[in-house]
């Protein structure tokens, strides 16, 4: 069972009474009913990659672990509908390629992709690289299959763009965590696909050039913008220092960097653009320098810096992360303030954030002291969430953009959510999940 214990972030470890692994959305069914029935927690898991501990039993060793890893099947892919019903455990990496087998393009991409699951991805809505021109795991389900505790299978499957009939379910689900129902299979949004890419990489003085430069590029993009990445000199440095085939793409360091990435539909469309408006920016003032990747090769080379972020922060020792969202024009100021009031409060502490600037979410990641014992830093966790929360609050932000709240973030969302939204919450919980039977202790 050990694999199915922990997580990423060995932050949390737990005890089970087994690991059931069903094969079908009725089996799924059949399981919880009998789970309600003996009042026997149900932890959901699927790649086991999420990053607040929402799929981690806890220690009581009373909990049975419902892995959907073996509902794998493509149900169905309808291309004029521009849509895809896919099970629970499809990594999103196979969901990406069944998109591109029938000519079209799945947008949603991670770091995890080979390993998350298409479960997994709607249970925390998901958003990753993509989300400022595709938006976020509830933009991109046109209907969920939920297994509820009482057994029943309840669906939104289909292709129907217009479906105007109550309650959204399907968005109640996704993002729910596992606490309403166990989400079975999904249909999925397609688009066209992009027959050409354009990635850019840019050295930049601060943030606050970061901010100008997303707003020249989305005026001159439009469209055609599909991701807008940023990232600290500290966080490149990282990646340079433990990242085997990594190589710093500019001549000389700059203390920030954006990764632009355009699509578009006709041959050389994005590269074309790519290349004006980057010369563009650099004659406004609006980068320090920057590369565009002439080969897919290239391209890759420079997505590699950006999704080695967290693993080489891993390599460096312990770190202290924080998923942060604030409006996007608030950005440099948020980094700003939590840089300056951690440096009062913890000086020899390393921020290293990076991550989404075209929607406003930051990976303000704090990396341990050179030298410093990791425990020890990590046991200033609170301490350190409290510094940069603080200004999240103040900036009107969201102290989980796109991770969830799981178990690691649970009391932070007590004392930050709207008292009335939480009783809301709590209320539907009651209704869907009566005997409290499903991932117990995460979220509420
Ligand atoms: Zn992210």
């Amino acid at each position: 069972m050990s694999p199915y214990l922990g997580e990423p972030r060995d932050l949390y470890h737990g005890r089970a009474l087994c690991v059931l692994k069903p094969r079908t959305a009725r089996e799924v069914g059949d399981i919880l009913a009998l789970c309600n029935a003996a009042g026997a927690p149900v932890i959901p898991q699927g790649g086991n990659t999420g990053l607040v501990g929402g799929q981690t039993p806890d220690a009581s060793g009373a909990s049975v672990v419902l892995s959907l890893e073996r509902l794998n099947r493509i149900r169905a892919v309808d291309a004029a509908a521009d849509a895809m019903t896919v099970e629970a455990g499809v990594t999103l990496a196979q969901a990406q390629d069944a998109a591109q087998a029938a000519d079209r393009f799945f947008p949603l991409s991670l770091a995890s992709e080979g390993s998350c699951t298409i479960g997994g991805n709607l249970a925390t809505n998901a958003g990753g690289v993509h989300v400022i021109a595709f938006g976020s795991m509830r933009d991109l389900a046109l209907g969920v299959e939920v297994a509820l505790p009482d057994g029943r299978l309840l669906s939104t499957l289909g292709a129907l763009r217009k479906d105007n009939t109550g309650y959204d379910l399907t968005r109640l689900f996704i993002g729910s965590e596992g606490t309403l129902g166990v989400i079975t299979a999904a249909t999925l949004k397609l688009f066209p696909r992009p027959r050409s890419r354009a990635v850019g990489f840019l050295g930049l003085r601060d943030p606050a050039q970061a901010l100008k430069l997303l707003n020249f590029v989305k005026g001159r993009a439009g469209p055609m913008l599909n991701a807008f990445e940023v990232a600290s000199r500290s966080g490149l440095d990282l990646v340079l220092r433990h990242i085997p085939g990594t190589r710093d793409p500019l001549a000389q360091p700059h203390e920030w960097y954006a990764l632009v990435e355009l699509a578009a539909f006709a041959d050389g469309e994005a590269e074309r653009a790519g290349a004006e408006i980057l010369a563009a920016a650099l004659d406004a003032g609006l980068a320090q320098d920057a590369t565009l990747a002439q080969s897919l090769d290239q391209a890759a080379a420079l997505w590699k810096l950006r999704e080695s972020l967290s693993e080489a922060q891993k390599r460096e020792g312990g770190s202290i992360k924080h998923d942060i969202a604030v409006p996007v024009s608030e950005i440099p100021r948020f980094i700003d303030e939590a840089g300056r009031r951690l440096a009062a409060a913890f000086p020899p502490a390393r921020p290293v954030p990076f991550g989404h600037m075209g929607d406003g979410n930051i990976h303000y990641n704090v990396s341990q002291p050179v030298g410093a014992d990791k425990a020890q830093f990590l046991a200033r966790w609170a301490e350190i969430n409290a510094i940069v929360h603080g200004v999240v609050r103040e900036l009107g932000g969201s102290i989980s953009a796109e991770h969830g709240i799981g178990r690691l973030k649970r009391d932070l969302l007590h004392e930050t959510k709207d008292p009335v939204a939480l009783d809301a919450m709590r209320a539907i919980k009651a209704a869907l999940d009566p005997n409290g039977i499903l991932n117990p202790g995460v979220l509420l």
